[in-house]
């Protein structure tokens, strides 16, 4: 008998024939996940997973279970007991064992759920669940019996091996990155775009990221805090480039030709432009932001109009019906937040009108845009000019 952990996974399963692929991708991106925790063998059984400790201080593992229900496409997982004697005699020893163990003799109301994934096992599941049950109650004095509204469910898998356990953790679902191309974010530093990268690495889309930065007026610590974020993303979606775009001449160009108004959509649509290029030339089928409607000026359904003109390839905008409360939550649960509220400038917030247009119209906004006469040979330059960092 020894300790395992067991990892269940869903969604995967729509796939079909192309299943394997996922559960290929799934297990290489636990092992990645895990890799700095001890050494482990991860492998396939029978739609599950296993993944067994070679050399593992269990001191750590809590933050095993919890890496490994924050890989995409996982949706329990739970340390197991695993034995190969598969008779009912030691199948009863082992639960009795685990029941005492994890109930600490608190008074309990537990339930059994066996499954026989062996059809060739001579006992029924219902019967496993009896016996077991039954022998669990005459060995303690903490348990009694309660199908309904158990505190403690103790389950038992019999398979090829048989698994005891009860603490079955859920885990972030989604689909396993890397089985679904590529997008590139734009990164802010903001609350919201680590949560929209988040949210579309979720779906199994590796995640790249483009940062607009105007040095001096933006400084060193704000892009800092974008490569620290870019770094939590990428415990969730694996390694990823940061590109960062010099976007200070662009900025001043545009404050110098542009209507103060316009200045804000103008320079949206600057940024889009940029992002299309870098996706293209990266791989990259869709730019992924954090807008979510009516949040911001910048983010009315007429701005969102406005903007959305300026690219051509899909842009995914995942937080769109969010409330911040919402986002807020999801950015604490992902660990973004503590770095996002850092105070450091933002390039939006230092050149913009202090009352941006909430109604542009597009016509307007594309005749000021036209102004800047340096436009395409600026984007270029900045194109050029991009410094990409490797994180993770
Ligand atoms: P966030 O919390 O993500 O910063 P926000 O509420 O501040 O969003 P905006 O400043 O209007 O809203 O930005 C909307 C989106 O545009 C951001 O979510 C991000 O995807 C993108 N964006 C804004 N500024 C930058 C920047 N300097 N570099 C890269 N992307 C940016
Ligand atoms: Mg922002």
């Amino acid at each position: 008998m020894d300790n395992i952990y067991l990892v269940k996974y869903g969604e995967i399963w729509v796939k079909g024939r192309n299943k394997y692929i996922f559960e290929d991708k799934l297990v290489d991106n636990i092992k990645n996940n895990i890799k700095d925790l001890g050494n482990f063998k991860v492998k396939k059984n029978l739609s599950q997973i296993l993944v067994e400790p070679i050399l593992f201080d269990t001191h750590y593992d809590e933050a095993l279970i919890e890496r490994i229900s924050n890989t995409f496409g996982v949706v329990g997982v739970a340390k197991v007991y695993r034995t190969k004697d598969n008779s009912i005699e030691n199948i009863k020893e082992i639960a009795l064992m685990h029941a005492k163990e994890a109930t600490e003799g608190k008074n309990q109301r537990f339930k059994i759920v066996a499954k026989r994934a062996d059809k060739n096992y001579p006992i029924l599941s219902q019967q496993i669940a009896s016996e077991v049950g039954g022998y669990i109650l005459n060995n303690t004095d903490n348990l009694t019996v309660d199908v309904n509204t158990p505190e403690f469910i103790l389950r038992i898998e019999v398979r090829d091996e048989v698994y005891i356990y009860s603490n079955l953790v859920a885990g972030v679902g989604g689909m396993p990155v890397g089985t679904n191309d590529k997008a590139l974010v734009m990164l802010s530093g903001g609350i919201d775009s680590p949560v929209a990268a988040w949210m579309i690495g979720k779906r199994g889309v590796v995640i790249d990221a483009i940062y607009f930065h105007s040095s001096p007026y933006t400084s060193e610590r704000a892009k800092q805090k974008v490569i620290d974020l870019s770094k939590k993303i990428s415990q969730y979606t694996g390694s990823m480039k940061l590109y960062v775009v010099p976007f200070t001449d662009l900025q001043l160009h545009m404050r110098e030709k542009c209507k103060h108004e316009a200045l804000t959509i103008v320079m949206r649509r600057v940024m889009f432009k940029i992002s299309e290029i870098v996706a293209k030339r990266d791989g990259s089928y869709a730019i992924i932001t954090g807008e979510s409607v009516g949040q911001v000026a910048s983010q009315t359904m007429q701005s969102i109009y406005a903007t959305n003109d300026a690219a051509s390839m899909p842009i995914f905008r995942p937080l769109i019906g969010f409330d911040k409360e919402e986002i807020t939550k999801v950015a604490k649960k992902i660990d973004t937040y503590d770095t996002s509220i850092l105070p450091y400038e933002d390039c939006c917030t230092i050149f913009v009108a202090r009352h941006p247009q909430t109604k542009p119209r597009l016509d307007i906004i594309i005749k000021e845009e036209q102004k800047m006469d340096k436009l395409e040979e600026l984007i270029n330059e900045a194109v050029e000019n991009i410094e990409v960092i490797d994180i993770g």
